[in-house]
């Protein structure tokens, strides 16, 4: 151990307290751990996010058990409408035919952060707000961070485990898989007449999906573009923007307002693998995805619930002692513990990245016969049910949605 490096070695310090972060705290908080998370940023700040997220079915049950559901501010997806520009083929998913009362929900980021926030707070978790973890040393026995900012507690934090959650992947990393789509998305609060009617349309074009979800009155907008297009955009008045965002749409709603543009670059990036020495990646910190498919939040819940199913498991088994063992000290950074999540996640989560580059590549360009087989593929999606269903499990429940 280090000179000066504190006697207290926690069982998991959480960096971020973002979303992500926040639900791994919550998914443990009756398991007798000792957790603590920092976050760079004031409480506020987090809670601020203007991302809106479209949360899928599996999502909600996840956010049910974490007890965070019935007081999020959330809208209904009850139907899906997608159709490409420049070509015939279009198909409609409805909830009905799956028998759910939704497909999916529109919620804001920062209210789920909030609603989070204020769960992880009751459970008694501590969270150091404005203090940023500098430095992340492994080693044998544990992790320890460098701390730095207004709100940290000490110079530096001991712990058996580090879930590293604080959203972006730093480029050039050679651990790192990255990709630039070459796309922006624009982001926007969309005012229609005559309401949603709890519909969704996801409208891709030769520059990329064109996306209004359901959201209160009105719609979240997600329009992706070319980074010297979305410039134009954004330089438009909101009359100006309102007449080109109506013309990608149609006839199928009728826009009347709509409020500020804030943009984000589009950049695949991954890790190879989320898991070293006494360290395990989340979130965005793991992979940042193309918006495409709203997928991002969803596998990182998916990710969460697992970490914590296998830290349960492991400080079970410590609990009981193995079948040979007598019972031993829980180590929540165990290699075998993080190997076991690891496993058991690769599937689900390689085939969402997949998933939605895919559609990001297939749907995103003007080459002729690709034209073609896309309206081919959204005709299938419309006359084939099981196909039709099988895109509606994939996106509610991940890879579960293989029979
Ligand atoms: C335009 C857009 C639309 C999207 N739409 C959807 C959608 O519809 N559905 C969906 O599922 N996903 C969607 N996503 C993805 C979704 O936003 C992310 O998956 C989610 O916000 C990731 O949360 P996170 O907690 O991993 O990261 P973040 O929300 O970025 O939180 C990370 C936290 O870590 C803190 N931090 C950073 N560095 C440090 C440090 N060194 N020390 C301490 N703290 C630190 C930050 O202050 C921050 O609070 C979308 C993304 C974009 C860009």
């Amino acid at each position: 151990m280090p000179e000066n490096a504190p006697e207290r070695v926690h069982d998991l310090l959480i960096v971020g307290a973002g979303p992500v972060g926040l639900a791994l705290a919550l998914a443990l908080k009756d398991a007798g751990l000792d957790i603590v998370l920092a976050d760079a940023r004031a409480r506020e700040a987090v809670t601020k996010d203007p991302r809106d997220l479209a949360l899928a079915h599996g999502t909600r049950l996840t956010l049910q058990r974490l007890g965070v559901w019935n007081t999020l501010p959330r809208t209904a997806i009850e139907h899906i409408h997608i159709s490409h520009q420049g070509g015939l083929g279009r198909t409609l998913i409805d909830a009905a035919e799956h028998g759910l009362p939704a497909l999916g929900y529109v919620a804001s980021a920062g209210a789920l952060a909030a609603a989070l926030r204020e769960a992880v707070d009751a459970a008694g978790i501590p969270v150091f707000d404005e203090t940023e973890i500098t430095n992340l040393a492994a080693g044998e026995e544990d992790v320890i961070a460098s701390l730095a900012g207004a709100g940290r507690p000490a110079p530096t934090l001991r712990a058996r485990l580090a879930a590293c959650a604080e959203g972006g992947l730093r480029a050039g990393d050679p651990n790192v898989v990255e990709h630039d789509y070459g796309q922006h998305a624009l982001i926007a609060d969309v005012q229609v007449a005559g309401g949603h009617r709890h519909t969704a349309f996801e409208r891709f074009t030769p520059q990329g999906p064109v996306a209004l979800l359901p959201k209160g009155d009105g719609y979240a907008l997600v329009h992706v573009a070319h980074p010297d297009t979305a410039d134009e955009l954004l330089a438009l008045d909101d009359a100006a923007y309102l007449a080109r965002l109506q013309a990608h749409i149609g006839g199928r709603a009728r826009l009347t307002g709509v409020g500020p543009r804030l943009r984000y670059p589009l950049v695949l990036r991954y890790r190879r693998s989320t898991i070293a020495q006494r360290t395990v990646w989340l979130g965005n910190a793991a992979q940042t995805l193309h918006p495409v498919a709203g997928q991002g939040f969803n596998l990182a819940l998916r990710d969460v619930w697992a970490l914590a199913d296998a830290l349960l498991r492991a400080r079970e088994a410590a609990r009981r002692g193995a079948a040979d063992t007598a019972p031993g000290p829980f180590d929540a950074g165990a290699a075998t513990v993080l190997a076991r999540y690891a496993n058991a996640r690769g599937l689900d989560r390689l085939g969402t990245i997949r998933f939605t580059d895919t559609l990001v590549r297939v749907f995103s360009n003007d080459f002729a016969p690709l034209r073609h087989a896309r309206g081919a593929a959204l005709l299938a999606l419309d006359l084939i049910p099981p196909l039709r269903n099988f895109l509606a499990r994939r996106m509610m429940f991940g890879a579960r949605a293989w029979p």
